[in-house]
């Protein structure tokens, strides 16, 4: 009998599922809005998707899901993006609804999960996956099992505090970052940071403008990129000096800045000390769909 597995990716305005066979390769996916402030509605809908999925399959896949914010051992979760599961015991409850039992674990760790296994990071010892989008948030996985320590935090590499010096070096402003701590690097090596740079050195406060312009060597963009990478070099050295990866591999949408990548690992180096390599610095190769083939790989052992 052939068996199916079940990915769900929940973000704060929709959430996929994708129907993956026995071998990974993704048959079908759907969308819905997701009920983000109402939890009976937003149990319904999984319930509805999955219910769906299973009249499609013909049988009872088995169901990962990865969503947005932290989900601790005992599958209690807070996250900003879905409020109203915030406080509650999302795997329990899912596992009610859905009348099976599940895997739910947050997408930027899926992320590194699936790029550890089949991506870019395949065949590496130790993998650091790291999104670079509307957050900066990351995943560690070792000889291919994701590793999430004591408190299911370990790989939020955003939430570390940029270094006095970068702040006095480009004379930045210290932001309050969403997490409630100060200082983060999340508000700074974001899109929406990247934005934010590029207008404290005059340029319009939009990523587009500045590849554009950083292509056509336009002063302003030049030393705003350069701003940039040394605080996403620091970011990742940290990491280094923390997990010593093989390689890092990017998600999100700044990864597809060809520039970031090749300029990533000379600025990691300057970070760490003198003649010690950077990882290996890859764009993912599942992309957008990391978090619903992560979701499934982690659901299929469950
Ligand atoms: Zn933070």
């Amino acid at each position: 009998m052939t068996t199916f597995i079940y990915g769900i990716d929940i973000g704060g305005t929709k959430m996929e599922l994708s129907v993956f066979d026995a071998n990974y390769h993704c048959v079908k996916s759907w969308r819905v809005a997701t009920p983000a402030t109402n939890y009976p509605m937003f149990l319904n809908a999984l319930q509805e998707m999955v219910q769906q999925a299973d009249s499609l399959t013909d049988c009872q896949g088995r169901v990962g899901i990865g969503m947005p914010g932290i989900i601790d051992k005992q599958g209690l979760v807070k996250s900003a993006n879905v409020p109203c599961a915030t406080g509650k015991a999302i795997k329990k409850d899912i596992e009610q609804v859905l009348q099976r039992r599940i895997a739910i674990e947050n997408d930027c760790r899926l992320f590194a999960f699936s790029e550890s296994n089949g991506g870019a990071g395949n065949g590496y010892a130790i993998v650091y996956g790291a999104i670079i989008g509307t957050g900066a948030g990351g995943g560690l996985c070792i000889q291919g099992s994701l590793y999430s320590g004591a408190n299911n935090i370990a790989g939020e590499y955003g939430h570390l505090p940029v270094s006095a010096q970068l702040i006095a070096k480009y004379q930045l402003p210290v932001l309050d970052c969403g997490c409630g701590l100060i200082g983060c690097y999340e508000p700074y090596i974001s899109g929406p940071g990247l934005a934010n740079i590029y207008a404290l050195y005059g340029g319009e406060p939009n990523t587009q403008i500045l590849v554009n312009q950083l292509r056509a060597g336009d002063p302003k963009a030049v030393k705003a990129f350069g701003c940039y990478i040394d605080l996403l070099g620091a970011s990742f050295a940290s990491i280094v000096l923390s997990y010593d990866p093989d390689i890092i591999v990017l998600g999100g949408g700044l990864s597809k800045i060809d520039e970031i990548i090749s300029a990533l690992p000379a600025a990691i180096e300057m970070h760490l000390f003198k003649g010690v390599q950077s990882p290996v610095i890859a764009p993912a190769i599942f992309g957008d769909a990391s978090g619903a083939r992560g979701a499934a790989l982690l659901g299929a052992i469950q």
